[in-house]
């Protein structure tokens, strides 16, 4: 095949505009029904067979003859959070979250670019079909965000719909946007993102008057001391070259300065690289929780498991080939590789369902002036972050396609 790849005008405009279009009308997780219902139509009337899956996710299978099983996967999901990057195509969207709550969306995660770029990939695929031979499986998945859409789409019977023949892919491949620099790729070989862990914790004390203390446990205090402990297992039980994250980011309690409540709240989110630190820190989270109730003389909290991303894991030898081939396509020096992320994904689950290796990368989506500015850079997630139209989504589509072909070759 050539050394680039050929992205006609046409092509490259109508891109442009679905990515616009897309970042307008961002749908929170598992409810992204119009995003569905506008993928389902690209990819059918492009030749895809295509499967709702999982609820708003989306299987569409192209089978080219005799060949090579590839499959791409492309997460849709918008974000609650209100945009204040005053783009002319800026979100004013808005939707309603699980617990009845009306909050502002936004593609604050790029995922936008996700589903711009498998489009048109999937788009360059059909335009060549002589040219290859294989069948590719583009996964369209809801829900990343929440960590929930990759197992819904699992527990759909994501492979069997994809697969009737039931041969499974000898690779699953993804990409996410990032604040690098457009036009560039970058991939962590191995162990690539965090697993993660969230946790609910309610603390039951007594409530009362402010004015009596004596005649209460207050949850307040209790779980004060619970987070301040929490926050010494990394420091203090985990070995310094051992990669963990312990966050606390929200805290709930009372109503009124005077009125001592009976219970608190608060969530807290562990992130680590391997199993044992896991185990280790979980352990000692758990046992800091009860600890410091007992300690108070409170009734045992209660703790409930909120979700997990499981370990994202980069097959070492299909890295390698990735960096090769994007390489190949991009310039050798628009490749890089990058330390494990402590940020995490639920991609993992797919390629695992199936014993199949999984190869994700990273690719830049601001310009060098902002890099070079030093103004802060708006990250994922972000309310200003805007990554470049170009050569963003070149870049995306570029490396989804040439990462498939490169699998789908005609071997005769
Ligand atoms: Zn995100
Ligand atoms: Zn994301």
């Amino acid at each position: 095949m050539n050394a680039s790849v050929e992205i006609p005008d046409s092509l490259r405009a109508d891109l442009h505009d679905l990515y616009r279009h897309l970042h307008a009308h961002p749908e929170l997780s598992s409810v992204e029904h119009d995003t569905h219902a506008l993928i389902a139509d690209r990819m059918t009337s492009l030749g895809y067979h295509c499967t709702p899956c999982g609820g708003t996710g989306l299987v569409a299978t192209l089978v080219n003859d005799e060949g090579p099983v590839v499959a791409f996967r492309a997460d849709i999901d918008g974000l609650p959070l209100p945009e204040d990057t005053g783009l002319d195509y800026a979100s004013v969207a808005r939707g309603t979250l699980p617990d009845g709550s009306d909050v502002p969306v936004m593609h604050a995660c790029g995922h936008d670019t996700h589903i711009t770029c498998a489009i048109g990939a999937a788009t360059l695929l059909v335009a060549d079909l002589d040219a290859w031979a294989g069948t590719v499986i583009f996964i369209f998945q809801p829900a990343e965000e929440t960590a929930v859409g990759a197992q819904a789409m699992l527990d759909d019977g994501l492979w069997a719909k994809a697969l009737p023949q039931g041969r499974p892919p000898e690779v699953v491949y993804s990409q996410h946007v990032w604040p690098g620099r457009a036009g560039t790729v970058d991939v962590t070989p191995g162990a690539a993102m965090a697993m993660a862990d969230s946790w609910k914790v309610t603390v039951h004390g007594r409530g009362g008057h402010g004015s009596r203390p004596e005649g209460t446990i207050d949850p307040v205090v209790l779980t004060a001391y619970m987070i301040v402990r929490i926050q010494s297992i990394v420091s203090r039980e985990i070995a310094a070259q051992s990669a963990a994250v312990i966050t606390v980011a929200t805290v709930k309690a009372g109503l009124k300065e005077n009125i001592i409540p009976a219970t608190a709240e608060f969530t807290v989110n562990v992130r680590n690289l391997d199993d044992d630190v896991r185990d280790s820190v979980l352990g000692s989270l758990r046992r800091v929780i009860l600890a410091e109730a007992q300690a108070s003389g409170a009734p045992e909290p209660t703790i409930e498991e909120l979700y997990t991303f499981p370990l994202l894991v980069n097959d070492e030898d299909l890295t390698a080939e990735a960096i090769e081939v994007i390489g190949a396509e991009i310039g050798a020096a628009s490749v890089g590789t990058v330390p494990p992320s402590m940020g995490s994904e639920d991609f993992g689950h797919l390629p695992q369902a199936i014993n199949a290796p999984g190869v994700y990368w990273f690719f830049g989506g601001h310009p060098q002036e902002l890099l070079d500015s030093g103004e802060p850079v708006p990250f994922n997630h972000s309310p200003f972050f805007a990554p470049v139209l170009e050569p963003t989504l070149s870049t995306g589509v570029r490396a989804a396609y040439v990462m498939l072909r490169h699998r789908l070759r005609r071997s005769a």
